[in-house]
């Protein structure tokens, strides 16, 4: 009894640290994050919103300002890069 116990306590951890530990592109955030344009994909789907110097703004607000956001922690290499003035997504760029 105690040998069935002790590996279905070992099971359960090395579920619990696959689950915590091991990335693999399913998660809410990531999936949310993919399906936001790149760069050039933003700039094409929006070319009013592009300045004469080629950078492109929001198309909700029309602020030039942006944030540049990891996506999970401020580290991050998958960026999100937000309105600084009405906080929306704009686009994805990966660092
Ligand atoms: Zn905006």
């Amino acid at each position: 009894m105690f040998t069935f116990i002790f590996w279905l306590a070992v099971v359960v951890t090395l579920g619990v640290l696959y689950i915590c530990f091991v990335p693999t592109g399913k998660s809410p955030i990531t999936g949310l994050w993919s399906t936001l344009p790149n760069r050039q994909e933003y700039m094409r789907a929006h070319p009013a919103e592009v300045t004469p110097n080629g950078r492109p703004q929001c198309f909700h607000c029309h602020s030039p300002e942006t944030l540049d956001v990891g996506l999970a922690r401020f580290t991050d290499f998958r960026r999100t890069i937000i309105c600084s003035k009405c906080k929306r997504q704009l686009w994805r760029e990966q660092d």
